[in-house]
């Protein structure tokens, strides 16, 4: 048994998440594991717990058709670095906000149990 897996052990893994029920066997690094072990929450449920947070602080946090994505609208990165290779995408916010960024991240689509929280705040336009 490696360090991981008996750390896993001694934080009560393998456990089910406590909001999608899946099997969570703590492989991450030590402070994941804690924190998903303190929580008792899988790591993708996790993901959007935090996700939701950001969601919630950051006005550049856009849902779209359930869709999560992060703008960068100040990004001076270059245009390699940045996110969908620098492709400039125009946010109309449901707060009637156009958000223009080409730095922008797709963070996955918000699980059925994420929806109510994280609902469509946007749409994309031209
Ligand atoms: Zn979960």
């Amino acid at each position: 048994m490696n360090d991981t897996c008996q750390r896993a052990k001694e934080l009560g893994a393998p456990f089910n998440c406590q909001i999608c029920g899946e099997e969570e066997r703590l492989m991450y690094v030590k402070d994941r594991q804690e924190l998903l072990a303190h929580h008792r929450l899988c790591f993708s449920c996790c993901f959007w717990v935090e996700r939701f947070f950001r969601h919630i602080s950051d006005r550049t946090s856009f849902i779209v058709e359930g869709e999560a994505y992060i703008a960068n609208p100040a990004s001076r990165a270059p245009r390699a670095h940045r996110g969908h290779g620098g492709r400039v995408f125009r946010f109309h916010t449901k707060d009637g906000r156009i958000v223009i960024s080409s730095d922008v991240w797709h963070q996955g689509t918000v699980p059925d149990q994420f929806r109510h929280l994280l609902p469509d705040n946007a749409t994309l336009g031209s």
